[in-house]
């Protein structure tokens, strides 16, 4: 095999979308051979740019682009400390890069260097909220003309209501500003919402929502088994990543699908859930646990228990990251659904080779390695941005600070 090295790893940040993406250019010995990466945490993208310019780029620079794993495994060591969200996306921007590169080396895409397709095509969901439920139900009649067949249906966004949009709350004097919501009034409107619903729209359509982990362990029980006469494909994020314990107990009153991982970054986090079969559905966010390689083990160890792929998917995740994953998705037999924002135009535009949708299924590009492009001049005329932090400062009722 011809000796390929790494010659520099390079680092832009875009916001096409609205969302600072993070994408990662590692370039090769050979002039017109490069591969790219998600390695987007939106909100410390700076951190993250940071880890891979002044640690990852030097520790690199004229390694082999062949033995991605031992790449891997000598990243993942060379902090001591390990396995935190700054740190694992700048793995992952270096790790899709080079299986990016594998696949253009061997003129395959990377589903192909993973044993091949599992099935065609790509199963998505996509997102239906509004202010009420009218509106959440116009959105789904708008996505199942489309095609779609999944969609996640919310209210007011998470907590389903952004100071009293919904229920006029009584705060103390001087409570501070905030993504204030109720915790009753939320659950009380998503079972309307469901029962609207399943009474208008009927039951050829899966439907699932995100609790966002806003609840107390004795509301997400109550919550989640009053939800299971409308049989959600799935309910997401019930618990916190500190209390999945608590799952064995939903696991064991509820026959609610239950879909866990976004937040998680540790391995000993998926490892209790899935072996102890207390969920149904994984879905890390691929750039936080590191990239492909891990993503790839992760999906092999939930086939062994009958937990299905849903990963992360959205808005914060370049096209680079959507289309990494698709290629998992493509392959991996225990895949289930993908969560999918869609791609604007100028997304389209700065990443030429976005996977497509038709009929509710994703296709790729089918172009070796992952498939899509980063046009740096088209990025420009998207630079960074300061995002709006404002939603991420929930709070309850009393003004007690609670997790977003
Ligand atoms: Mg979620």
């Amino acid at each position: 095999m011809k000796s390929i090295t790494i010659r520099d790893i390079r680092v832009f940040v875009t916001a096409p979308h609205g969302n600072n993406l993070v994408v990662v250019k590692v370039e090769t010995s050979e002039p017109e051979l490069y591969g790219l990466g998600c390695a987007t945490f939106t909100w410390r993208y700076k951190a993250v740019v940071t880890a891979i310019e002044e640690y990852l780029c030097p520790m690199l620079k004229g390694r082999s682009v062949h033995d991605i794993e031992d790449i891997w495994q000598s990243m993942m060591g060379s902090s001591y400390w390990r396995n935190g969200p700054v740190l694992n996306n700048a793995l992952s921007g270096v790790d899709e890069a080079l299986w990016d590169i594998k696949g253009k080396l061997a003129g395959m895409p990377v589903y192909s260097l993973f044993g091949g397709k599992a099935r065609e095509g790509i199963a998505v969901y996509r997102h239906a909220d509004g202010n009420s439920p009218q509106e959440v139900e116009e959105r789904i009649y708008a996505f199942m003309e489309e095609g779609y067949r999944f969609i996640r249906c919310h209210m007011g966004t998470y907590g389903g209501n952004f100071d009293g949009s919904i229920q006029k709350m009584t705060h103390p004097d001087n409570a501070p500003s905030g993504a204030y919501y109720s915790t009753r009034a939320y659950m009380q409107s998503v079972v309307k919402l469901f029962d609207r619903i399943r009474t208008d729209i009927g039951w050829n359509l899966e439907i699932m929502h995100d609790i966002h982990e806003r609840l107390s362990l004795a509301d997400t029980l109550a919550f989640v088994k009053e939800l299971e006469q409308f049989k959600p494909f799935f309910i997401e994020d019930a618990l916190a990543p500190e209390q999945v314990q608590y799952f064995k107990v939903l696991r064991n009153q509820t026959a609610v699908p239950l879909a866990m991982g976004e937040l998680f970054t540790h391995p000993l986090e998926w490892k209790t859930v899935v072996q102890n079969q207390w969920i149904d559905f994984i879905r890390c966010h691929l750039s936080d646990v590191g990239g492909l390689t891990p993503a790839r083990k992760i999906a092999a160890f939930c086939e062994a228990f009958q937990v299905r792929t849903a990963w992360h998917g959205p808005n914060d995740l370049s096209p680079v990251g959507m289309a990494a994953q698709m290629h998992l998705d493509l392959n991996s037999p225990n895949f289930g659904i993908q969560e999918f924002a869609g791609f604007n135009e100028a997304e389209q535009e700065v990443f030429p080779g976005c996977p497509v949708v038709r009929g509710g299924y994703a296709y790729l590009s089918d172009k070796p390695g992952i498939g899509v492009d980063f046009d740096e001049n088209a990025a420009k005329k998207y630079p960074p941005i300061d995002m709006d932090f404002g939603w991420m400062f929930s709070r309850l009722e009393d003004g007690t600070a609670v997790r977003p």
